[in-house]
């Protein structure tokens, strides 16, 4: 099935549940939309809103790019971590307009507490790094000139350096609880991740007289609280 251009289908936007939806409603609501259901309770992947003309779409986080890029959502919400991912891959392929400030955390650097990470790093020894966050994970290494072996993980990245399978991890931190649960300290950040509106750039050309409102509306109400 191709992606419905057709002028009167209603917008759909992309996004993933848990922090980034319960971030996002007060953005709708600024734009005048209410969602009545929530993904949790009902389960449904495509979930109604006030307006008639505006659907949302329910999708793993790391999968918001790909639905937008194909066109299968006009628009979408998705972390700076997830977008830096997926650019690697697909460069050049959204229109990224607006950082909404929501969700926000860090990307960083943790190893146990008996680890010297600076002095592995003075000595130019090679670290081995697990993380879901693989390019920026290697750009940072490299900026900083140290040597890296990727461990690519999908998850509970914490275990890796309890078990020996690296020295460090590369993941997000927001209060640092799973860390210290953990015996683990962030020792350096990498920079701060917040989520940002994606759009489909041929959406934005062919819907853009209904897409622009919207827009508009989101950047006032994520600059007004920012
Ligand atoms: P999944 O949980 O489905 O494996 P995920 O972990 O990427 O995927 P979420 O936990 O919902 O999905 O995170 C979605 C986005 O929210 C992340 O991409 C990131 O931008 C942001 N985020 C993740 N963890 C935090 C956090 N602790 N505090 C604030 N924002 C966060
Ligand atoms: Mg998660």
């Amino acid at each position: 099935m191709s992606p419905d251009f057709t002028p009167d289908a209603p917008l759909t936007l992309a996004l993933s549940k848990g922090r980034i939806f319960e971030d996002t409603l007060p953005l709708l609501e600024a734009a005048g939309v209410h969602v009545t259901e929530s993904p949790d309770s009902s389960r449904k992947l495509i979930l109604p809103t006030s307006d008639p003309g505006l659907r949302l779409l329910i999708v793993r986080a790391s999968d918001v790019p790909t639905y937008v890029q194909y066109g299968a959502a006009d628009f979408g919400i998705a972390g700076r971590d997830v977008l830096i991912e997926h650019t690697a891959q697909h460069p050049g392929g959204l229109y990224q307009p607006i950082d909404l400030n929501i969700a926000r955390c860090k990307l960083s650097v943790a190893c146990r507490a008996d680890f010297d990470y600076a002095g592995a790093v003075y000595q130019g020894a090679r670290l081995r790094v697990a993380t879901k966050y693989v390019q920026a994970a290697r750009e940072h290494f490299a900026a900083k000139g140290v040597f890296v072996d990727i461990i690519k993980l999908y998850g509970s990245m914490e275990l890796a350096p309890l078990v020996g399978l690296s020295d460090v991890i590369v993941d997000l931190v927001s209060t640092g609880g799973t860390l210290r649960a953990n015996n683990l300290v962030a020792v350096e950040d990498i920079m701060p991740i917040s989520s940002r509106l994606i759009v489909n750039r041929a959406a934005l050309k062919t819907r853009g007289a209904r897409l622009q409102p919207l827009l508009d509306a989101f950047e006032r109400a994520s600059t007004a609280d920012a």
